[in-house]
């Protein structure tokens, strides 16, 4: 591995006092980009997410430090002025900060509020893209975000709002009224009222929604539902965090390549 690792071209220097800020993807290690890995062998400090996989976190250099910065559930946490605090203090010690999230750093995942804390602070930082949750899970589960028959956008959105309020009726309604399928991130606090929203703003009640929980593990499940049922659907299957609710056409679609897809594992 780090043979490999070392022939990749232009692969740059951690430099002591920079954060590299990345994004470790949905879990499976294999889907980490080479530059996270190659941050991950680097790496002093790693600085991580609750939801970032352990099989990730084995990867660090021996003798790195673990920091948990535990936000779970994607919530916004009143304690991100801390993880700015650690994250500019261990660059400010001269150590080899990677801050480590999952999924994509710049997709709900409070990466720019970290990077511009770093710039005010005066603290370098490189930002290394991650394969982000929503697109991975439904790819993974034969859910195409995009195909030209059936749409030209696609909405990534979060079941709740950063200051943790609801998200009114009306937003959903206007987002059922795009047309275009919804990739919804956080989505099981509030599934009864975003699935009637949604039909509210003139969805049909038997438009596809896949849930997807846990992509890319070993505790990974495809729930298949219709908008009206979904709620009890994810209930009775006991379908729980983390996972990613697709709604639309798309979502549908699975099912005709389930015969010749290799399975995941
Ligand atoms: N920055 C992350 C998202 C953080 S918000 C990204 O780009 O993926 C946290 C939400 O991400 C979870 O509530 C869940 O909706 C989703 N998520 C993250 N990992 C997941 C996984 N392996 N399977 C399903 N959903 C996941």
């Amino acid at each position: 591995m780090l043979a490999t690792l070392e022939s990749f071209p232009d692969l740059p220097d951690f430099p002591p006092g920079e954060v590299w800020l990345a994004g470790a993807g949905p879990g499976d290690p294999r889907l980490l980009t080479v530059l996270a890995l190659h941050a991950l062998t680097r790496a002093d400090d790693i600085v991580h997410d609750a939801l970032v996989d352990a099989r990730v976190l084995r990867l660090g250099r021996k003798g790195a430090m673990l920091i948990p910065a535990g936000k779970r559930g994607g919530r916004p946490s009143p304690d991100q002025r801390d993880i700015n605090e650690v994250l500019i203090e261990r660059a400010r010690l001269g150590r080899r900060v990677l801050r480590l999230k999952g999924g994509d750093p710049f997709v709900f995942g409070r990466g720019w509020d970290e990077a511009a804390a770093l710039t005010v602070a005066g603290v370098r930082f490189r930002i290394i893209p991650g394969i982000t949750s929503g697109l991975a899970a439904a790819a993974l589960a034969g859910i195409p975000a995009t195909t030209r028959d059936t749409n030209h956008a696609v909405v990534l959105a979060a079941g709740h709002r950063a200051d943790d309020g609801r998200l009114a009726a009306a937003d959903w309604q206007a987002l059922a009224k795009l047309g275009q399928p919804i990739i919804l991130y956080m989505p099981m606090a509030q599934l009864v009222d975003i699935a009637r929203s949604l039909q509210q703003g003139g969805l049909a009640a038997d438009t596809p929604a896949a849930l997807i929980q846990s992509a890319t593990t070993k505790e990974e499940r495809v729930l298949d539902s219709r908008l009206e049922t979904l709620a009890a659907d994810a209930a009775k299957a006991g379908i729980g965090s983390p996972a990613i609710l697709v709604i639309g056409e798309v979502a549908g679609l699975r099912h005709r390549l389930l015969s010749a897809m290799v399975g995941w594992r």
